[in-house]
């Protein structure tokens, strides 16, 4: 199949759709992987028809047509969770000793933003680090060494977090504390740039860094990108003047 994109990605659009698509390569350019994903409960069906049915509801021709000209390589696999859950390790007054936790059983991440892997993998790096460092104390493992681990999972989990749940509380069923006006601000903004996505590549590779976790959300602030959100806005204000 002769296709003039690498990767097509649908994104949700709060609260009027709830569904999403990501088709992309992961075996050479010949085997794609789809995935259709919903909010809260707009489950994507498992079985064929249904699958199809969610695909034509997404909106977008494309994502129909490369599922209806592709051949399956394997059935319909579903998974079905809903929310973010974080246990409070870290503020524990009794913790056993000689035992520490991460990953998902400290902080489990609605899948949709694909990011647990990446944390689990930041604290395997915290973990290597302070055991290095207890190594040059000559202890076999320092008192208080779980706890304090346990602080810094804490601290890796937290920025994910939030902007994970404060995505999810743009829809009015997620449960929680509604975000703040500065939050309501940056969301606005993170849009803005998701919106420049397919036509600007610095935003695009500044979204992406930022959404795995490889630079700061500062990057998503380049002048560049902050010209053109103000350009595309002059420029539609002016088209409804002339209207
Ligand atoms: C649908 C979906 C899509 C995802 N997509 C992404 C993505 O694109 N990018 C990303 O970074 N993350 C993604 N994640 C998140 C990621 O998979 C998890 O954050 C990550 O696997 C957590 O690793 P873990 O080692 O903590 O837990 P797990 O990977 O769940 O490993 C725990 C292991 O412990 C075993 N186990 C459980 N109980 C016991 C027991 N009593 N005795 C012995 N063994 C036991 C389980 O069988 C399992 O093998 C996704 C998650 C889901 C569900």
């Amino acid at each position: 199949m002769n296709l003039d994109w690498k990767s097509l990605i649908v994104l949700t659009n709060p609260p009027v759709n709830p569904r999403m698509a990501v088709i992309y390569p992961v075996e050479g350019d010949n085997i794609f992987m789809v995935g259709l994903l919903g909010i809260g409960k707009t489950y994507p069906p498992t079985d064929k028809a249904g699958f199809m049915e969610f695909a034509k509801q997404i909106g977008v021709v494309e994502v129909q047509e490369i599922i209806e000209k592709s051949k399956p390589v394997s059935s319909i696999f579903g998974y079905r969770e809903i929310g973010s859950r974080k246990y409070l390790f870290d503020k524990m007054k009794k913790w056993p000793d000689n035992f520490i936790a991460l990953g998902d059983s400290v902080c489990s991440f609605n899948p949709i933003y694909g990011r647990g892997i990446t944390v689990v993998a930041m604290c395997a790096k915290i973990l290597k680090s302070q055991l290095e460092n207890n190594r040059k104390t000559n202890n076999p493992i320092e008192k208080g060494f779980d706890q304090s681990f346990q602080r810094k999972v804490a601290k890796a989990n937290s920025f994910p977090w939030l902007i994970g749940t404060s995505e999810d509380l743009r829809w009015p069923r997620s449960e929680g504390t509604r975000p703040n006006p500065l939050t309501k601000i940056m969301q606005k903004y993170v849009n803005d740039v998701m919106l420049l996505g397919p036509g600007s590549e610095i935003a695009t590779r500044s979204f992406f860094a930022m959404l795995h976790l490889l630079k700061s959300p500062l990057v998503l602030f380049h002048p560049s990108i902050i010209l053109h959100i103000l350009y595309k806005k002059l420029v539609k204000n002016i088209k409804k003047l002339i209207k």
